[in-house]
């Protein structure tokens, strides 16, 4: 198991990068005078790489991933997808929050579909679009309760089969299972694994759990308290291993341990150097 000094698509093929964050730096307000919440932090994401961001509360990674979303502008450096500069939102990025932004009284299908029709395509490929990903999420049943019957990770899947549905370049998800109980947030910890495993599609998904990112991710970006720089960037092989044999002694062995206690370690600690 190594750790990759720029980021490595393990295990994929290495490609040229698919996002790349240049000496960002973020200050709200504005004036100047406020301390960065983010500051001169570099970065590449790989496609098919799921990133897993960690770091005390305060250190940027909302932030980071409102820039690679365009909910806002860098205040210095520059984020960059497939090379061009990110201006705004667009389809090429969905952004799955913990609590998810749905139309209550509208139902799961509709909901799904809202994508596809907002970008007016053709009434056939919409429906064939909302079927395939009410399934990919295993919302098949579900497609015509409204959202407010829904519990919560049935409206997460809603969620995620409505941000997929675009075909983003890439999946933003902020703490999305952080507000589920401990058995549903493993069923959606399985799920998303599969999805990623078998749509290859790249993930930045920021969590507060260790264990989450270590069975979810193939690289764990460690934040440093504020402003927030990158404290260490780490390969993480546990899950890839996991899809290739299903065999959960993986998250209970040595190196899953000390890799865990590491991250905590540079959590709570720092590198010594902040
Ligand atoms: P994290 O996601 O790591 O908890 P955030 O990115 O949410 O951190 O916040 C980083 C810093 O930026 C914090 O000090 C926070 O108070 C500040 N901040 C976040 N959003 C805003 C905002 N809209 N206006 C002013 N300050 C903000």
């Amino acid at each position: 198991m190594d750790e990759t000094g720029g980021g490595r698509p393990y295990p994929f093929e290495v490609t040229d990068e698919l996002i790349a964050v240049e000496s960002l730096t973020v200050r709200y307000g504005g004036g100047g005078e406020s301390p960065p919440a983010v500051e001169n932090l570099s970065f590449n994401i790989f496609p098919g790489e799921f990133v897993c961001v960690m770091g005390p509360s305060g250190c940027g990674k909302s932030t980071i991933l409102k820039v690679l979303a365009g909910f806002i502008a860098p205040s210095a450096g520059r984020v960059k997808l497939n090379h061009e500069e990110i201006h705004g939102v667009d389809w090429h990025r969905g952004v799955v929050f913990q609590q998810p932004a749905l139309f209550e009284w509208l139902s799961v299908k509709s909901n799904v579909a809202f994508g596809p029709r907002a970008r007016k395509l053709p009434g056939g490929e919409i429906r064939r679009r909302v079927e395939e990903h009410l399934a990919l999420v295993g919302l098949a049943e579900a497609a015509d309760k409204k959202v407010y019957e829904l519990s919560g990770g049935m409206r997460q899947r809603a969620a995620i089969a409505r941000s997929l549905i675009n075909n983003p370049e890439i999946l933003l998800m902020d703490e999305p299972f952080g507000a589920l109980d401990a058995l549903t947030r493993a069923q959606m910890q399985t799920l998303l694994r599969r999805i990623w495993w078998n749509t290859r599609k790249t993930v930045f998904f920021i969590t507060h759990d260790v264990d989450e990112a270590l069975r979810l991710a193939t690289r764990v970006l460690v934040i440093s308290r504020p402003p927030g720089r990158l404290l260490r960037d780490i390969g993480v092989r546990f899950t890839v291993e996991f899809m290739e044999n299903e065999d959960e002694r993986i998250w209970f062995g040595e190196d899953f341990y000390n890799r865990r206690q590491l991250i905590l370690r540079l959590i709570c600690e720092g590198d010594g150097e902040s």
